[in-house]
């Protein structure tokens, strides 16, 4: 059974109701397991697990300090570009919102490179809207060749490929994909991307796959928090998680939480996750996956990101800017892409590793080295 079959199965039907009816005795069951079931997730993230939130918390974090040691690694992204075919309501590069749109030269990128290098990163993302017109698997590869000696890894946020086209990133350089399925309920999905390529659902779930099969180091997921219930989400990211774990067991799944934040689209979330529900999340989606990346980025304010430090969280994002060109363009270079959404912690990232080791973790630049990864 695919991922998209199981999404549709009895299974993940009655896991959804597990959240809504789950009770302190599901929950004090989850917590007396040492390996979770998804059913003692979905008792986890239910609202029955509120008044254990501290457990989870401890849980988590004995884990993560386990697995991954006292040490958070800092990643930063680069936008090569904000041109994008769809119309997804909630994102600040839809198609019809008005931007100034704006696509990097190879030069640029490098030199946006350069001035993120320069801050310490020595892992970097590249992001973009999706528009193959314009962000080309040639165009791709020659900026990742060009930043191969820059950095440790380089890893793509991009629109949906094809194996093919994966395997020649991979070979180009890249070691890890990003793609959030945004909501993983279909119904809302379609009435969240009205129109363009990302309108289809199960195109963009087997797309991770094909970055799995193409020898992906690192797979990405996430849901946009805000667009559907964020305890049916987790669950479903939790189920995803596991499937790409043991489907594509030579890399490590990585999992984002990333809250809608305002962009030039003005869309208003019907209901926000609260600090305490994204705490919830986190700290139980460690539980479920004791391996994986747990991924926090600049959309959260410094006061949240500074308290997960040790919950859970492995990888951070620092000083990032959401708009091609936002790092080291002027107007002599010429002008700036509009962004995606404003981020909440503006902190640079020298900061941001100083808030780390008072907490007393190790600021990571590197963690990763390609030729490890093909040993
Ligand atoms: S979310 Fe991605 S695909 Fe949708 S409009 Fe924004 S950049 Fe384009």
């Amino acid at each position: 059974m695919n991922f998209y079959e199981q999404i549709h199965s009895m299974y993940s039907n009655a896991i959804r109701e597990r959240v809504k009816n789950a009770n302190a005795a599901d929950v004090e069951r989850a917590l007396g397991r040492e390996h979770l079931e998804i059913a003692d997730f979905a008792a986890l993230v239910s609202p029955a697990a509120a008044p254990y939130i501290e457990e989870i918390a401890r849980r988590s974090a004995a884990i993560t300090e386990r697995r991954f040691g006292r040490v958070i690694q800092l990643y930063a992204p680069l936008y090569v570009s904000n041109e994008c075919v769809n119309k997804c309501v909630y994102c600040g590069f839809s198609h019809e919102v008005g931007i100034p749109r704006l696509t990097l030269t190879i030069e640029q990128a490098i030199a946006e490179a350069d001035a993120i290098a320069s801050l310490g990163f020595r892992h970097i993302l590249l992001v973009s809207g999706e528009d193959r017109r314009y962000v080309t698997v040639p165009y791709l590869t020659e900026i990742v060749r060009n930043l191969n000696n820059k950095f440790a890894a380089i890893s793509i946020e991009i629109q949906p490929m094809s194996e093919d086209e994966y395997r020649e990133l991979v070979a180009a350089g890249v070691d890890g994909l990003a793609i959030y399925q945004e909501t993983y309920d279909e119904a809302l999905y379609k009435t969240l991307h009205p129109a363009g390529p990302k309108r289809n659902y199960k195109n963009r779930l087997d797309a991770i796959e094909a970055g799995g099969r193409a020898g992906m180091h690192s797979l990405g997921i996430g849901a946009l928090l805000g667009l559907g219930d964020w305890r049916n989400e987790a669950v479903m990211v939790a189920m995803h998680g596991r499937y790409l774990a043991r489907k594509f067991w030579r890399s490590r799944v990585a999992v984002s939480f990333p809250r809608i934040r305002g962009s030039a689209h003005k869309f208003q979330p019907k209901s926000l996750p609260t600090d305490a529900d994204l705490v919830q999340m986190i700290c139980a989606m460690r539980l479920a996956l004791p391996d994986a990346e747990l991924v926090m980025s600049t959309r959260e304010n410094a006061r949240l990101r500074d308290s997960l430090i040790g919950l859970g969280i492995t990888r951070t994002s620092a000083g990032s800017k959401t708009n091609p060109g936002g790092y080291e363009m002027d107007e002599a270079s010429g002008p700036k892409g509009g962004e995606q959404f404003a981020v909440s912690d503006p902190r640079k990232p020298a900061e941001v590793a100083a808030a780390i080791a008072a907490k007393g973790y190790e600021p990571v630049w590197k963690d990763f080295d390609r030729t490890l990864a093909k040993c």
